[in-house]
């Protein structure tokens, strides 16, 4: 396997206001989407980026897939900056780094058949026309969508959310990309097609040679398909490590929170409160030293003044916590 995507000092500020009354020392307010993620992607691997609501984890696969421009840092893949990609190696990065939407519901066309929202790729990348059959046939039996006649006329409201997902998998996966990010892929689905859609998304990785980032807050969904797992708080990683072992050993203290807090289907078992309260802090004014700090249950003085940098804590692991050993 060699390395495929390398993340360096990711930032992604949205500034707030314009006005320059609002200037805080020389800057501008900016919500702190990303404020400098680093990590690599190798060839055929499947990742997991894990955290709350408005931890940067979308920002951070938008990035990633050219659908806006970072603050600073950079994305490269096979070593070339994304950043300096236009016309034509655009157009053709455009067919290796492909989006699996949240919401089937919301990603199709409801105006257009299921033959016309597979053609549109084609299309957009300027395929010969006589190949469009073929093509659309053979992606439909690789997202396992049997009758093909019967579904290619149909229109998104004539399909069940599990088919409507399959075709939107059919769609990333029709101009042959090498990568794709996955963002909540299975969320707005119902829980009995849930299985079928991830068990069809590690198929379809196994029989192929695509590399895959999953977005997610569900950690069950994080452990079923990504071998690695990089945990994010307020715009920064503060785990990354092979998925069983943060699941089983985290390190982190926000990592073992989220661990914590999964449900246990038992009505029996007593739970206890959960290690940390309060909700992520207001990304427009992080807290300063680690941005943990004023929710971790066992903060000492440094880690209000002090940032922990994320440093590895065992081969192919990473923490960002002062009170974790480092290797
Ligand atoms: Fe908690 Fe301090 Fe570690 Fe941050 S650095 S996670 S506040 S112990």
């Amino acid at each position: 396997m060699g390395r495929l995507i390398t993340v360096d000092d990711l930032k992604k500020h949205y500034p707030v206001s314009r006005s320059l009354k609002e200037m805080v020392n020389g800057e501008r307010p900016a919500v702190r989407a990303l404020d400098g993620v680093s990590f690599e992607l190798e060839e055929r691997e499947s990742i997991g980026l894990l955290g709350e609501s408005g931890c940067g984890k979308t920002t951070t696969g938008r990035l990633i897939l050219k659908l806006e421009e970072p603050t600073s840092g950079s994305v490269t893949v096979d070593g070339q900056p994304i950043a300096r990609l236009k016309g034509k190696a655009l157009k053709e990065f455009r067919k290796q780094a492909q989006l699996v939407f949240q919401n089937p519901f919301d990603a199709l066309n409801p105006r257009l058949t299921m033959e016309q929202s597979l053609s549109e790729p084609l299309i957009n990348a300027g395929a010969p026309k006589a190949e469009f059959s073929d093509r659309i046939a053979a992606v439909m039996k690789q997202a396992r969508l049997p009758r093909i006649k019967e579904v290619l006329p149909k229109y998104p409201h004539q399909l069940s959310g599990g088919q409507l997902q399959r075709i939107v998998l059919a769609r990333a996966l029709i101009l042959g990309p090498r990568f794709i990010v996955a963002d909540e892929p299975v969320s707005m689905l119902d829980v009995s097609v849930r299985a079928d859609i991830l068990n069809l998304m590690r198929d379809i990785q196994r029989e192929s040679s695509l590399s895959a980032i999953y977005i997610s807050h569900d950690l069950a969904l994080v452990r079923y398909v990504a071998k690695r797992t990089l945990v994010m708080y307020l715009g920064r990683i503060v785990e990354d490590g092979p998925t069983e072992e943060i699941v089983l050993r985290p390190q982190h203290p926000y990592t073992k929170a989220l661990i914590a807090a999964v449900p246990v289907p038992r009505v029996d078992q007593d739970r206890g409160p959960l290690p940390i309260k309060g909700n992520v802090p207001d990304a427009r004014r992080p807290p300063s030293g680690c941005r943990f700090h004023d929710r971790c249950p066992i903060a000492i003085a440094r880690c209000s003044v002090e940032d922990p940098a994320l440093l590895p804590s065992a081969p192919g692991h990473r923490v960002a916590c002062h009170l974790v050993a480092k290797a």
